[in-house]
């Protein structure tokens, strides 16, 4: 499973350029440099593949779950085979890591793969019985193609948690992975190959999401869209693809509170923190970058926050030692520096981190930087609204409940929230106040496959994972049969 420096589409069971012949850059971000070339694929690609996924769904929808099982199992079994392989181009393609990739990305990948593929196996439908008159059973089928597009951030990782219930419910997909990091979704097409999926059932167009991905969002025939990426694309995709009445799962950006009471268990807290801060240097949804602190343990937290921060080791994504690689891309790392700069302007204190890193040799021209710690921000201030997506946290002490909620609650996002405390009590009337779809409480990013996952407010609309995922793939249909 080798990657080339010419990603070719996946349409209709072969690896295939754009009808254009045009190519576009994809850059390593951990040196600075072009070292492959991705389809530059418009609507006409879109067409094709839609054309192929059309072809494919009478016999793809009617196959069976069995069968769709054994596909789909030995997909995942492919990529777990070929797990170092997959790791090190997620790990050339997006900087990070290729510890994280191998232990992290690719892992979920195959669990995702695995995971609807035996659901599928267990997925019921309901029925409602008119005593003495009649009986009505719910039909769940397939909606027919449906597109799914995901970001650079857990590519993947992402890209698979939504093609996989699509496939299991009998869809056949148009999906676009981020041009910034689309390798392993090139791989994965390879992988499909091997695994004997029948051609067109998923088809891979690579390209710029305004031209490709927003040609998937128009098609008129692909009637459900399931988004992953930022609150405005969403937003774009939500104004296309709603007059439609188009099927929408949208999953977007965050500005999470993680929030921190005195009561705390404050080694587990701290070893936590740091994690829900830096973990693929901000750049996961749900990393929480709002720190709220309760003031008697403030001072601490923030010097042990400021010492364990200045001690993470930013660098080379496939040396042992690194916490954090490299930043997605030249214009991602400018955006995250700039708002470190907009914190400055705003009266904010940067304690730590915040500027790039100087590499040498190879890695010289890469995007490296350090992850910043800032206080002495008000709550409501730009950089405590916008969604940096980056090595950046802030940190505030509050001193109630009420205060806290009434920050945490105090941004246009609700994805996730975390909570530090060992009263159990008001954890839960926390949980139950906070505007989030996911709280975690004395943990971050446990994550049970089962469970609903997705965001309220400008987080977005639906929910992914387990049942909800099958749920959204297919179509409910009513019978009802009198007596
Ligand atoms: P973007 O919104 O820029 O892109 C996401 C995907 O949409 C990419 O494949 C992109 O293509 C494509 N795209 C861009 N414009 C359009 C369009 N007009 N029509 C259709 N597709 C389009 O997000 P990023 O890739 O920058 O990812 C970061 C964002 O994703 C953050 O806001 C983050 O919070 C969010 N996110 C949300 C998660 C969640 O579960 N809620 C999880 C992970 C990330 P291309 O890249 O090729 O331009």
């Amino acid at each position: 499973m080798s990657p080339d420096k010419y990603i070719k589409n996946y349409i209709d069971g072969a690896l295939v350029p754009a009808i254009s012949g045009e190519y576009l850059d994809n850059v390593n971000p951990a040196i600075g440099q072009v070292y492959s070339h991705i389809p530059a694929s418009e609507a006409s690609d879109v067409q094709r593949a839609y054309e192929a996924a059309e072809r494919a769904f009478p016999e793809w929808s009617k196959a069976g779950v069995q069968k769709r099982f054994r596909i789909l199992t030995r997909l995942a079994d492919i990529i777990e085979q070929n797990l170092d392989a997959f790791a090190k181009a997620e790990s050339i393609d997006s900087g990070k890591p290729f510890r994280n990739a191998q232990t992290i990305d690719i892992p979920r990948a195959h669990q995702n793969i695995r995971f609807f593929a035996t659901a599928i196996m267990h997925f019921s439908s309901e029925s409602h019985h008119m005593e003495g008159e009649a009986i009505n059973f719910t039909l769940r089928q397939p909606i027919g193609v449906v597109g799914c597009i995901s970001p650079w951030n857990l590519p993947l990782y992402l890209f698979t948690w939504k093609i996989a219930p699509a496939l299991a419910t009998g869809n056949c997909v148009v999906a676009k992975p981020s041009e910034v990091t689309p390798m392993t979704a090139y791989l994965l097409s390879k992988a499909c190959i091997e695994a004997g999926l029948p051609p067109g059932v998923l088809n891979i167009v690579h390209g710029e999401g305004p031209k490709a991905g927003q040609a998937i969002i128009e098609h008129p025939k692909i009637k459900a869209i399931s988004f992953t990426g930022g609150t405005n694309t969403g937003r774009k995709i939500a104004a296309t693809a709603a007059p439609m009445f188009k099927k929408l799962s949208l999953e977007l950006g965050g500005k999470n509170p993680n929030i921190i009471f005195a009561d705390c268990d404050f080694d587990k807290m701290i070893v936590g923190t740091l994690k829900s801060s830096f973990s693929n240097n901000g750049q996961i949804c749900l990393c929480g970058s709002r720190i709220y602190v309760e003031r008697p343990i403030y001072d601490k937290f923030k010097e042990e926050l400021v010492k364990r921060t200045k001690f993470l080791k930013v660098g080379d994504p496939f040396s042992s030692v690194t916490d954090l690689g490299a930043m997605v891309s030249r214009s991602h790392m400018e955006k995250v520096m700039s708002y470190v700069a907009l914190a400055e302007v705003e009266g904010g204190k940067i304690l730590c981190g915040g500027e790039q890193v100087e590499m040498k040799g190879e890695h010289e021209g890469g995007y490296y930087l350090r992850p910043a710690v800032i206080e002495g921000l008000p709550h409501d201030c730009r950089t405590n609204q916008e969604e940096i997506f980056g090595p950046v946290v802030t940190i505030m002490p509050f001193d109630t409940e009420e205060e806290v909620l009434k920050y945490a609650n105090g941004t246009d996002y609700g994805l996730s929230a975390t909570l530090w405390t060992k009263d159990i009590t008001k954890a839960n009337r926390i949980a139950e106040s906070i505007q989030a779809g996911i709280v975690w409480v004395n943990c971050w990013l446990l994550r049970d496959l089962r469970t609903p996952f997705g965001g309220v407010k400008s987080s977005g609309v639906g929910r992914e994972g387990g049942l909800e995922a099958l749920r959204f793939f297919t179509e409910a249909k009513n019978v009802c049969f009198k007596y």
